[in-house]
C-alpha cells in the first residue's frame, strides 16, 4: 500500500490504523538531556524513570510536575525494568552490574561476574514471570569514558544472560551476537526478542531483531531473524498486548507484527533509543530520544510488566 500519514503516524499496513489514533499528537515532555534510555513506568506511583547515561543520572518524570533527579550519580545506568515485586532492576555501565533497588532504597548487586570475569556493561533487561532476569551485555559502557569507564572486555564476547536472583546463578543463553542490546518477551513468554546493534560501530554488522523460542522457560533455541530496521538500530523495544513489537529506530518508533512485518511508524524528530508503554491505560508510548523525552497515545496497550 501507499504510505499514509496521520499526524506523526506513518501507516505502512492497514492493520496499523487501529493504533494510529487520529487526534493523538507527539508531545515533547522534557529536553536538554545528554542521551537518554531505559524508560520504565511505575503505575503505582504514576511516574516514569529513565537514565541519562553520559550525565550519570536518572530522572523521574511526573505529569504536571516534569522531571526531577531520581539518582545521581547513577553509575552510568542504562536499561531499567521492574521485577515481580515491583522493585527497580537497573543495568549499570559504570559498575558493570545489574542491580535491584530494594523497597527501602538500598541497592543490591544481582550480577557482576560471569565465571569470575567482570561483565562488559549490562545494557537492557527483561524479567520473566518466574522472577528470572534476562539481560544483554554489549561493550558500550567500556568502549570509552563517555557512557561508563573505558576498559578491556574480560569476557571477550558479548553475551545474553539469564540470571536467577534467588540463587545468583548466571547462565549464558546466547553467544552468537556482535552487540546484543534490546530484550523483551512475547506476552506468553514463549518467545524472546533480542536485538543486535553491531551496526552502530561497524556498518557491516547487523541491525536486526532476532527471536528465539524459549524452551523449558530457561533455554533459547531456534534463533532467527525477526525484523530488520531500515533506519538506525533497534536499541530497545516493547511488546503490546497484540504481540506487536514496538522498537526504537533513528526515525522514531517502528511497529512490527508478530510475523515481523512493518505495520507503521511514529515519527520523532530525534533518534529514539528506547521506549515503553505507560500511563493509567498503558496506551501512552514514552520515547527516550537522544536529548528529549516524548510521548504519544496509541491504540495499543503495553503487554509486559515494564
Ligand atoms: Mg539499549
Amino acid at each position: 500500500m501507499r504510505i499514509e500519514n496521520i499526524g506523526e503516524f506513518e501507516i505502512h499496513d492497514g492493520r496499523f490504523r487501529r493504533y494510529a489514533l487520529p487526534g493523538s499528537r507527539l508531545e515533547k515532555l522534557a529536553g536538554g538531556f545528554g542521551f537518554i534510555e531505559g524508560p520504565v513506568w511505575f503505575a503505582d506511583g504514576e511516574f516514569l524513570l529513565f537514565s541519562d547515561i553520559p550525565n550519570d543520572r536518572m530522572y523521574r518524570w511526573v505529569e504536571g510536575l516534569g522531571c526531577s533527579v531520581f539518582r545521581a550519580p547513577s553509575r552510568f545506568s542504562n536499561g531499567n525494568t521492574r521485577d515481580l515485586q515491583g522493585r527497580l532492576v537497573t543495568c549499570e555501565h559504570g559498575s558493570r552490574t545489574v542491580t535491584r533497588t530494594e523497597l527501602d532504597g538500598s541497592v543490591t548487586v544481582l550480577a557482576d561476574r560471569y565465571r569470575g570475569k567482570r561483565l562488559n556493561s549490562p545494557n537492557d533487561a527483561a524479567v520473566k514471570s518466574d522472577g528470572s532476569v534476562w539481560f544483554t551485555d554489549p561493550p558500550y559502557g567500556i568502549l570509552s569514558d563517555e557512557q561508563g569507564h573505558k576498559a578491556e572486555s574480560e569476557i571477550g564476547a558479548c553475551l545474553v544472560f539469564r540470571l536467577d536472583p534467588s540463587t545468583g546463578d548466571l547462565e549464558a543463553v546466547a553467544e552468537d551476537f556482535s552487540k546484543p542490546n534490546g530484550i523483551a518477551f512475547s506476552p506468553d513468554e514463549r518467545l524472546l526478542y533480542v536485538s543486535d546493534t553491531g551496526y552502530s560501530h561497524d556498518k557491516a554488522l547487523p541491525r536486526w531483531i532476532r527471536v528465539f523460542d524459549v524452551e523449558d522457560g530457561r533455554r533459547l533455541e531456534n534463533g532467527r531473524e525477526f525484523a530488520r530496521i531500515d533506519k538506525g538500530v533497534a536499541d530497545g523495544f516493547r511488546l503490546d498486548a497484540d504481540g506487536n513489537v514496538w522498537t526504537s529506530a533513528r526515525d522514531g518508533a517502528q511497529c512490527f507484527s508478530p510475523r515481523g512485518e512493518l505495520l507503521g511508524k511514529v515519527l520523532v524528530p530525534e533518534t529514539v533509543a528506547n521506549l515503553t508503554f505507560g500511563g493509567p491505560e498503558r496506551n501512552r508510548l514514552f520515547l527516550t530520544a537522544s536529548t528529549s523525552l516524548y510521548a504519544i497515545r496509541v491504540g495499543a496497550r503495553g503487554a509486559q510488566r515494564p
